[in-house]
């Protein structure tokens, strides 16, 4: 299941956005910074005494066409509809206000649990001002300051005390949990009805897992089982907020957190948009393992070289998911949707593979020698040895003199050897240089 989800809100400048940063951490998804891979900070991941939950700043979301109370409305029915818990997050320095007031209401009224933060309370002189916001009708007030990072663990212990009790319940180990993603009318909705076509069996219940009711679980005729992923979120339909780009990409974030392997959707017919790099960015930096669909496909006229060509461009557009199989296919006339569960088979088992330390260093010798560590500013990169410290995605240490004579360009050749040598075809590999004791 989904780790519970809190979401933070509070009228602009009461330091929302701090107090989301405050709660991530240093956590970041992973991996290196690359060209085209944006970050997007309105939702991470974090923990508090060893409980997983993901965050959502919805001071993020913001709608140009609507006034200022307005915008905070649909702000807090997004948090209602889709956070655990919800932090309201106000100000010790301008006390309550009218738009306090109105997203209190509204909170009052949400069956949702709510932890109030009383930000700004930079000094214990400011501690003696917060019991106005008793007013507010939401429970004690919780003095922290953002700024200075207090307060934070009265706060988490009180955001963690009202997590539901199954949210940390998890799929089985051995079903394969996978999402679609991709801009509003690529197809997804088609894809996901067609995939799971008439020889397919939709498994109410999972043996051992209460399930999730935005996933559809789903079983091959090999006896394989799937989820995919939060399908409800695709089908949905209605909200106001539902079109809105940062909601999706929000909603696919969570989707892709959940998922083992992702299957990017592009639409053939009207091409690569740039909305498209977002989101599968963020699946690259998540370590999932990818699929990219080109959907629509029975819309293209053909010739020779239609496939090689569009291709070209998905590997120029999309470099950092050179690993990813692409997939030519059609929701409408079912072309190559039988091909997709044993892909996602292939990529889910190649990420799971462990491969021996003297296997790995075989591989590692040979590639020094083929290609030998270059020098920076006069110091060369000096390589010892390599070991896997995890699997999904496949994770390795190598050891080296000085990590900072690691150039990306190294990285990437170390990288694609072990990809070859060891099947770890269709996914991301994560390589991480540490200095040799
Ligand atoms: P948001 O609009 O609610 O996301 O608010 P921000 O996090 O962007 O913060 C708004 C302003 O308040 C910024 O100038 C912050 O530096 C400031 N701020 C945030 N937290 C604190 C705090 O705990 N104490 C003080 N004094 N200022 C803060
Ligand atoms: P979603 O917003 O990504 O879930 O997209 P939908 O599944 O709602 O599809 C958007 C539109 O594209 C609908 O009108 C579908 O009928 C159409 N569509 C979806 N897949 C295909 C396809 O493979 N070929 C064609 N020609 N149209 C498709």
């Amino acid at each position: 299941m989904a780790n519970p989800l809190v979401a933070i809100i509070g009228r602009p400048n009461v330091g929302k956005s701090t107090i989301f940063n405050r709660i991530i951490g240093d956590r970041l998804a992973i991996v290196q910074d690359e060209p085209g891979v944006t970050r997007d900070r309105i939702y991470a991941d974090a923990e508090w005494l060893g409980k997983d939950f993901s965050v959502i700043d919805t001071g993020g979301i913001t709608f140009d066409d609507l006034p200022l109370h307005e915008e905070i409305k649909v702000q807090a029915e997004i948090a209602i509809d889709e956070a655990d818990v919800i932090v309201m997050v106000t100000s010790v320095k301008e006390g309550i206000t009218d738009l306090d007031d109105q997203v209190a209401l509204i909170l009052q009224q949400s069956n949702k649990p709510v932890v109030l933060a009383v930000n700004k309370t930079d000094n214990p002189e400011l501690r003696n001002e917060i019991y106005e916001f008793y007013g507010l009708g939401l429970g004690d007030p919780l003095p922290v300051s953002g700024s200075h990072g207090l307060g934070f663990g009265d706060l988490l212990d009180a955001v963690v005390a009202n997590f539901p009790n199954e949210a940390n319940m998890a799929y089985d180990q051995d079903i394969i949990k996978f999402c679609l993603i991709g801009r509003p009318n690529v197809g997804k909705s088609s894809l996901v009805n067609a995939i799971i076509g008439e020889d397919r069996v939709i498994v109410s219940e999972l043996e051992g897992t209460t399930r999730d009711a935005i996933d559809t679980p789903f079983m091959t005729q090999d006896g394989q089982d799937y989820v995919m992923i939060d399908t409800a979120g695709i089908r949905r339909r209605g909200k106001v907020y539902e079109k809105t780009e940062k909601y999706s990409v929000m909603r696919a974030q969570r989707a892709i957190d959940r998922s083992d392997v992702v299957l990017c959707v592009l639409d053939a017919e009207t091409g690569i948009r740039d909305q498209d790099k977002k989101v599968f960015g963020y699946a690259h930096q998540a370590g999932k393992g990818i699929i990219i669909l080109v959907n629509k496909w029975d819309t293209i006229k053909k010739e020779t070289n239609t496939m090689r060509d569009f291709e070209l461009q998905i590997r120029d557009q999309f470099r950092y998911l050179h690993y990813a199989p692409i997939l030519f296919v059609s929701a409408k006339t079912k072309q190559r949707l039988e091909v997709i569960p044993e892909l996602v088979d292939r990529v889910y088992y190649n990420r799971n593979q462990r491969v021996k330390s003297s296997l790995l260093n075989d591989v590692l010798s040979d590639a020094l020698a083929s290609n030998p560590a270059p020098s920076k500013s006069g110091k060369r990169l000096k390589v010892f040895y390599a070991t896997q410290v995890a699997t999904n995605p496949p994770t390795f240490v190598v050891f080296v003199n000085d990590p900072d004579l690691m150039h990306f360009s190294y990285e990437r050749f170390l990288e694609n050897r072990f990809r070859e040598s060891f099947d770890f075809y269709d996914t991301p590999i994560q390589i991480i240089p540490r200095a040799r004791k």
